[in-house]
């Protein structure tokens, strides 16, 4: 599934983010930057060391933030890292929270003078974010802040399962 936001195509497609080959795929990483499970894990595996060395230099970041390192092997030549919050009821400030890692990767890439990214479903694994609500907050601040960077030509979000796919084709078709 695909549509147009201003200049920018949005793509939203089922599939392994390690495997994309934008220029960028962003990690849902923890505060630390060294390393967890789910998507964090598989990004570092296929990537290899270099990622990890570059995220110790970094030495960690804020939840609602971004960092960039390079890809290390991964096809993807940078990796943008961001923390999402961890689902507390959503009284904590998570939407916000939630919105601003999307935001922040966003604008990292644009400062990098990426042109295209790829997002996992940020939170929604570990972090327990109730991926109905995630995924709606992440398509509308992808669309909305794409206005702001009409230079970045694709965002795609690479859903790791054929359930959370057709949550956020139904988020997609709610928002239009
Ligand atoms: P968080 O701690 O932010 O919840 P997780 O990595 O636990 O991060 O999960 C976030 C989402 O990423 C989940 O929906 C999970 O199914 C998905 N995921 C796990 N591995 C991959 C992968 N290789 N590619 C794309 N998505 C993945």
């Amino acid at each position: 599934m695909e549509f147009q936001a201003g200049k920018s195509r949005v793509v939203i497609k089922e599939g392994d983010i390690v495997r994309e080959e934008t220029e960028a795929i962003v990690n849902a990483a923890n505060e630390t930057l060294l390393g967890g499970g789910g998507v964090d894990g598989a990004i570092h595996r296929v990537g290899g060391p270099q990622i990890l060395e570059e995220c110790k230099k970094i030495g960690g970041c804020k939840t609602g933030n971004a960092v960039i390192t390079s890809g290390g092997r991964l096809r993807a030549r940078y990796v943008i890292h961001t923390v999402g919050p961890v689902f507390r009821g959503g009284g904590r400030g998570e939407p916000e929270l939630l919105a601003s890692c999307y935001r922040r990767s966003l604008e990292v890439a644009s400062t990098q003078g990426i042109k295209s990214l790829a997002f996992p479903s940020i939170s929604t694994g570990a972090y327990n974010y109730p991926i109905e609500k995630a995924s709606r907050i992440a398509i509308k601040t992808v669309v909305d802040c794409l206005g702001n960077h009409p230079e970045i030509q694709e965002v795609r979000f690479v859903l790791f399962s054929s359930k959370d796919f057709a949550v956020y084709q139904d988020a997609v078709k709610e928002l239009k």
